[in-house]
This record gives structure tokens, sequence and C-alpha cells, in this order.
């Protein structure tokens, strides 16, 4: 029989209610199944943050120690209430912490982070609730055994904080070593070089390991368990009229996410493509008993009547402009810019050019450092460089989106009619994503708008307050 793979977010163990729900859903699959889990709520930004400051100041060691191990001991102590058994618990994961309580001091010796020890700290915050999770549930009677990446041989390309999973590597011995038809814990956003050493895959990356793990055994589905409901027409936060979205295909979840939509790491759906692996999400706060998804995602093409399916947004774009005459047909200035943004590891998001503009999008976080890579290159066909930062970027997203006239003009419409000023439009690259930019004070007038156009009549809507910033 083929695995399911599942995934806990780190948010699906807070309360005392939450363990309760982990073996409700496990118990309702009725056999083995591969659980992938993130870290616990925080964590991960806790360990960044530690490593920042220890390298300054040896009292940060305590700091953080103390803070890991009463996070997740106050957990154990939540559940079990036998003293033996509790302090074995505790004991395991002590050992776990001190582990890293020896790295921390080397850090602090040396006053620096190399980026292998970077990662190999990041990802405790996954060896911790895996061990955690694992040791509650055999406490609670369920049969699982943790199995880290390292141990699974889930291997990646070597690449430091933002690894990809390499797969003609990892499927044997994957596949090899989760054969027993056992339930396994494992901890999710890393894996290892060819070499051994811990490769992070990019923030929000469980999912994406999740997805691997699911590619490397053949899985029947990849179910992500969340507490939220799944994708829907709109940010609810932003609209309380939002549409959940019982189906999608592959292509519009990866586009949705790639523009902001927070229910996925954009990776995720790619390990799935290769035999069409269906992802379902749930949410873990509604679960009944029975395995409903929220949301179904697979190769299937579905074309509703809005064809739109949903308007998403994300403010992590920055534009660098390079303006010159002719940079549009001069041979070279595009290879020489992005041959040095790659160098840095700057990921380009988007690229559009005309005879005497080239605009890339890049994330807010690489724009200045783009800008002064691209200054240093002196390129004498440039007149001028700029950056503009103070934008959003709004994609309405859906099946049949390019072949369907008048959806664009629809949607540009209805957020012209609101006075609002686009910036930049690029349709076509994607055959089911239309995306645009606006000024960032414009962005959720422009997503309500497109909203109502396609899903709503005008005189029923019920706005919720407006927020700016999400
Ligand atoms: N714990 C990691 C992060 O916060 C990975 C994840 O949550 O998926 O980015
Ligand atoms: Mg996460």
């Amino acid at each position: 029989m083929k695995y399911v793979v599942i995934k806990f977010g780190g948010s699906n163990l807070k309360s005392r209610e939450d363990l309760f729900r982990i073996i409700k859903v496990l118990k309702s699959y009725d056999r083995p199944v591969i659980v992938v889990v993130s870290a616990l709520y925080g964590i991960t930004d806790r360990l960044n943050d530690a490593l920042r400051r220890i390298q300054k100041s040896r009292k940060e060691i305590k700091e953080i120690i103390v803070f890991l191990k009463d996070t997740h001991l106050n957990i154990i102590k939540q559940y079990i209430d036998e003293s033996e058994k509790q302090k074995e618990l505790c004991k395991r994961i002590e050992v776990r912490i001190e582990e890293l309580e020896k790295k921390f001091k080397g850090i602090n010796y040396f006053g620096e982070v190399p980026d292998f020890v970077h990662d190999w700290v990041l990802s405790f915050g996954e060896r911790l609730s895996s061990l955690l999770l694992c040791s509650l549930l055999n406490v609670f009677g369920i049969d699982a055994t943790e199995a880290l990446p390292e141990d699974i041989g889930l291997i990646t390309d070597g690449i430091f904080n933002n690894a990809c999973i390499d797969f003609e590597a990892s499927i044997p011995t994957v596949q090899k070593t989760l054969s027993e038809n056992k339930t396994y814990i494992i901890p999710g956003f890393y894996g290892v070089s060819k070499e051994g050493k811990v490769t992070l895959l990019g923030r929000g990356g469980s999912d994406y390991s999740a997805a691997a793990i699911a590619r490397c055994v053949q899985a029947e589905s990849l179910d992500l368990w969340k507490d939220v409901s799944g994708f829907s027409s709109v940010d609810p936060q932003i609209l309380n009229n939002a549409i959940p979205i019982k189906k999608l295909n592959y292509s519009e979840a990866a586009e949705l996410s790639y523009f902001g939509a927070k229910i996925l790491h954009p990776q995720t759906v790619e390990p799935l493509l290769h035999h069409s692996i269906p992802l379902r999400i749930f949410n873990i706060n509604t679960f009944s008993g029975e395995l409903q998804p929220v949301t179904y995602i697979a190769d299937t093409k579905v074309i509703t009547p809005s064809i739109i399916k949903s308007v998403t947004y994300s403010d992590d774009f920055a534009i660098l402009e390079l303006n010159g005459p002719g940079v549009g047909i001069k041979p070279g200035i595009m290879a020489e810019v992005t041959t040095i943004l790659n160098e840095y590891d700057i990921n380009i998001k988007s690229i559009i050019t005309t005879q005497t503009k080239i605009k890339l999008l890049l994330s807010k976080s690489d724009i200045d450092k783009g800008y002064q890579l691209a200054k240093s290159l002196h390129l004498i066909t440039l007149d001028e460089i700029k950056t503009e930062d103070d934008i959003s970027l709004i994609a309405v997203v859906g099946e049949g989106i390019l072949n369907q006239p008048g959806i664009a003009a629809r949607t540009f419409q209805a957020v012209f009619t609101r006075g609002i000023n686009v910036r930049l439009i690029s349709a076509g690259a994607s055959d089911v994503a239309i995306y645009f930019i606006v000024s960032k004070n414009d962005k959720i007038q422009a997503v309500k708008a497109i909203h109502e156009e396609f899903f709503c009549n005008i005189e029923k809507l019920n706005i919720k307050e407006e927020i700016n910033e999400i």
C-alpha cells in the first residue's frame, strides 16, 4: 500500500487540545503514515535572532537555551503527569538542546557564524518539534519512529539557506529507509548535502520537504494540515466574503503561492508533478473525523464561470530599473546585470524590457544590494539606474485567463475606475496568471475592486475594516 505523507505546521501544537487533535487525525488514516513537522511557532525566528546576538554576547546563550527548554518542556508537562515518564521525555529534549549549546559556545568564541553552522542551528526548531511530537505520540499509544533527513538520505544540491532536493540522489535512499510500513516522524525544513552538511530549504520550507518526501516514496497524497481554511478567492483578512476554493490545479496553486497567498511554500507543488500526487489541504480546527480537504490540488484543469479563482498580492517585490537609449536591443547588458546578481545570490523574480528600459523585479530585501551591484558594473550604455520599493504586486490567477477575451480588460477597468495608477503589467509569462504593480498604498483598494468585479454584487459587499499592512 502506498504511503500518505502528512505535514503539521508549527501552530498545530500550542494548546492542550492540539495533541489530541493530531492523534485523532492520525487515527483517522487507519494505517501507517509519514509525518513531516515544522518547528513550533516562532522558534526559527528566535534561533535566527539568537545567532546574531550570541556572536557578540555570551550571556545570550543562556537566554536562548532557557527559552528553548521552557517552550518544549512545558508542552511535555501539559500532557504528561506521571513523573517518571515526564522526566524521561524532558531528558531527551534536554540532550538535544545541549548539542546546540555546544555550538553556541563555539559561535561566541569565534564571533562568526559560517553558513554551515547557520543552517545546522536553524534546523533545530524542527529537530526539537519532531522529537517532541514523536515522544508524545508514543506515550499516547501511537507507534511512531523519528527519522531525521540525514538518516533517510534526503539529499540536497548543497546550497546553504535555500537548497533544493536532489531527487536522483534522494529517491533510492529515502525509499529504502522508509520501507518498513510504520509511522515515521520527520523534521521538515532541511536536507543534507552530498557531503553530509545540513542545508535549509528556505523559509517556510517544511511544506517543500513534505512534498519532496512524497515524491520519493510516490505517495498516494500529500496532506497539509493547517489552521486556516485553505485557498480562497481573496485573503480573508481583507474581505470577509472570501470564497473558499475547493479545487485548483498545480500551476494555479504555484502561482498563487509565488504571488503572495500564504498557504503554501511556492515550491511545494513542483515535486508532486512527476507522479501527479494530489495535494490536499485540511483545516485542523474544523476536523470532524472525516478526511474532507478544504482545497484539493491536482493536475486537472478546472475553468470556473468567473475564470479568475483568486486575487492575491505581495509586498515583497521591488523594481530595479535600468534606463538608457536602446538598452532593450543592445546585446550584453542584461547578461552582465543578471550574471552579477546571480553571483551574489540575488534572485530575479521577473524581468520586463522595452527599447529604453529594463525592469527587474527583486525581493525587497535584495533591492539595495542589487542597485549597488548594477552600479558597480559602470555600464556606459546606461543613463540611469533607479529603484522603487513602495510598491505591491497584485496577481489574478485562474485557468483560462489568457484564452478568455476580456478578463484582463475587466481586471484593469476595475482598478482604473478607482483612480488607481498601474505602474507595470505582465501577462503571458504564465498561462494562468496576470500580474501588475501598484503603489503600496493602493494595494487594498485594488484587491477589493477586482474581487468585487469578479465575485460579488457590489451592493451586497460587506467590507471589513481596511488593513494596510498584513
Ligand atoms: N520553521 C521554518 C520557518 O519558520 C520552516 C517552516 O516553518 O516551514 O521558516
Ligand atoms: Mg510554516
